[in-house]
């Protein structure tokens, strides 16, 4: 057995480059779990964390509830398999996979058992007694999983142990990786760049960029039900189509108009427009997406004409690639391979009116097709420390309170809700306390759950619930509630977070404000700063708001007089900031620090800050 369990893992390196970003992640014993991203986003910095081979900055990483940042790899009971094998090229089959076990100190006849175990797995058997030199390159491959394997770890980490194999051997070996996982049992994490092999191999899959997780979801989530327009750009082949244009509401029914084109419409259905969380986007900009295998050729009076500009013929299918007519706006359909087009023709198609993909102009997150979360707006009121959601008032504990961000707590405010669909329950307990009732609009059958989509308010969206395989049907009435301790806040756009690590502080301290040369100057402890309008001397209280402190990242932005030069201690990830903490003996909470997204409290010296506004009170 072995599940893992990764909690706010952070990977800085030189103190700048953040390789891995607050990932936080459980993996579940046999668990085939698939890292994947472009080039240089840190999946193998957080392969490497989870081997042991690579210090964690900050987080915790668990493997069987044992806390393990300290224990060394060999004590992991890991297997690491690595794109290029290193074998042994003296020794033959036999030695290499031997070798690891009698350093271990293993007994002969133990270590013939798992070697021979191992090779008929791996179907190596036949070869055990040549060397290296005379194996083709997967069966080189395999040798290197056979070492592993007959180490018998509870975890496998596969490193893209494909990238050397020719396209052939590839696809091979994929399916062989997936059998070795169903045979083993075990849990196995696999980091690829190639979204084919993901999609292929993973029961879940980890899509990260930059260093920040994107999705994790089922490979079938994540194609039909992409997070945001990057997971639904790097999954699938030809790529989706992805436009910007306007939601528009006609006589109850829904279009998309393109931007710059908008005499050109395309059908939205009633659904997906009922799983769309806030009628906000109802004339709105938007930005939607559509496969190329749900454009297709149609003879309806609505058809878009698409002008074919290159076609693609790969066999069973037909890619054909054009604009729209007199239009610049590019076209990728896949059409059936006996289909018989030629470049310059035009074509009659639809896009699909259940499969289109909505995003948020300004986050690129989804706004339709609620699947692993429910993104829905509240409103919060900072005076009696309340969120009215689904017409119910929930009240913040203190600690939640505190941790919401200074802008928010000055207002009214509506905000956005994230509910994961899981947070529901059929029965209530000591944690699903808030009942929700509802008309089940949409059941869609999973193999271990059932996600249904239910109507709480007439003209309301839909919100989703994953439920317990059961015998849901559309118009049914159903009861659920609620665990309000999984809901996330967000701000409006859902772009941030609004509650962060810890609470956060005013920044308040004592000061004392001397004059010079008709300047004031407030001094604290060993900093002083200087004030824009002149102050009588004395005792002052001095407060920094958190969004005042601008990092210097290069000398020349020193703003001379306005200075303060410390280390912090500890951060948050809120999207398009961090939130930093410090720890200084002149303020007596630590501070916090709103800071730019890539901005880190992982340096190895002090942050420089020029303070943009300070504010005194007697
Ligand atoms: P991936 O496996 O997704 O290609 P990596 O985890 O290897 O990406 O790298 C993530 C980021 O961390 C990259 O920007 C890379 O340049 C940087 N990085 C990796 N290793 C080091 C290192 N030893 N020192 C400094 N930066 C590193």
């Amino acid at each position: 057995m072995a599940k893992l369990k990764l909690e706010r893992l952070y990977k800085v390196y030189d103190g700048r480059v953040k390789a891995v970003n607050d990932l936080s992640l459980e993996i579940n014993h046999q668990d085939f779990i698939v890292f994947v991203g472009p080039s240089g986003c840190g999946k193998s910095t957080t392969l490497r964390m989870i081997a042991g081979l690579e210090e964690i900055t900050s987080g915790k990483l668990y493997i069987d509830d044992v806390l393990v940042n300290e224990m060394p790899p060999k004590d992991r009971d890991i297997a690491m398999v690595f794109q290029s094998y290193a074998l042994y090229p003296h020794k033959t089959v036999y030695e290499n996979m031997a070798f690891g076990l009698r350093m271990a100190g293993l007994k002969d006849n133990e270590i013939k058992e798992r070697i021979y175990k191992a090779s008929d797995i791996l179907e190596l058997t036949p070869y055990l007694t040549r060397k290296p030199k005379a194996l083709s390159g997967g069966q080189k491959q395999r040798v290197a999983l056979g070492r592993s394997i007959v180490r018998e770890p509870k975890v496998f980490l596969l490193d893209e142990p494909l990238s050397n194999l020719d396209a052939k051997l590839r696809v091979q070996m994929r399916s062989e990786i997936t059998k070795l996982h169903r045979r083993l049992g075990t849990t196995f994490i696999y980091v690829t760049h190639d979204q084919v092999e993901a999609m292929t191999m993973g029961n879940r899959i980890v899509v990260i960029k930059d260093g920040y997780m994107q999705q994790i979801d089922s490979p079938t989530n994540l194609y039909d039900h992409p997070d945001n327009v990057f997971v639904a750009t790097f999954l699938g082949t030809p790529q989706m189509n992805i436009y910007n244009g306007v939601l528009k509401k006609i006589n109850d029914n829904y279009y998309l108009v393109f931007k710059d084109n908008d005499d050109i419409k395309v059908n939205l259905s009633t659904l997906i427009v009922k799983k769309i969380i806030s009628e906000k986007y109802i004339g709105k900009e938007v930005i939607f997406g559509i496969r190329p295998e749900d454009v297709t050729e149609t003879n309806t009076q609505d058809a878009l004409r698409m002008v074919v500009e290159i076609i693609e013929k790969r066999g069973s299918e037909l890619i054909v690639y054009g604009v729209l007519e007199n239009t610049d706006l590019p076209v990728t359909a896949k059409l059936d391979g006996r289909r018989v087009i030629v470049e310059g023709d035009v074509i009659n198609v639809k896009f699909d009116e259940e499969r289109l993909h909505l995003f948020d102009k300004d986050s690129e997150k989804r706004i339709a097709e609620v699947i692993t979360y429910n993104y829905l707006p509240a409103t919060f009121e900072s005076e009696h420390k309340k969120i009215t959601l689904l017409s119910k008032k929930l009240e913040l504990n203190s600690k939640d309170f505190d941790s919401i961000l200074p802008e928010y707590k000055t207002k009214k405010a509506i905000i956005g809700i994230k509910i994961p669909t899981d947070a529901f329950s059929l029965v209530s307990d000591e944690n699903h306390t808030i009942k929700v009732k509802g008309i089940v609009k949409s059941v869609e059958e999973d193999k271990e759950s059932t996600l249904i989509f239910f109507e709480y308010a007439k003209n309301k969206p839909y919100l989703s619930a994953k439920l317990p395989v059961g015998n849901y049907k559309v118009e049914d009435v159903i009861e659920l509630y609620l665990n309000t301790d999984v809901i996330e806040l967000f701000d409006e756009t859902f772009n941030e977070k609004l509650t962060a690590l810890h609470p956060i502080t005013s920044n308040i301290t004592k000061c004392i404000v001397k004059n010079k040369n008709g300047k004031s100057v407030a001094k604290f402890g060993s900093f002083s700063l200087q004030l824009d309008e002149e102050y009588e001397e004395g005792e002052y209280m001095l407060m920094i708001p958190y969004d005042s402190f601008e990092i210097v990242h290069d000398r020349k932005e020193e703003v001379k007089g306005r200075l303060m030069k410390f280390k912090c201690v500890n951060e948050s990830s809120q999207g398009n900031s961090t939130i930093l903490y410090a720890n200084l003996k002149e303020f007596p909470d630590y501070i916090s620090i709103k800071a730019g997204k890539d901005d880190t409290c992982f340096t190895k010296g002090k942050l420089t800050f020029n303070i943009k506004k300070v504010i005194l009170t007697k």
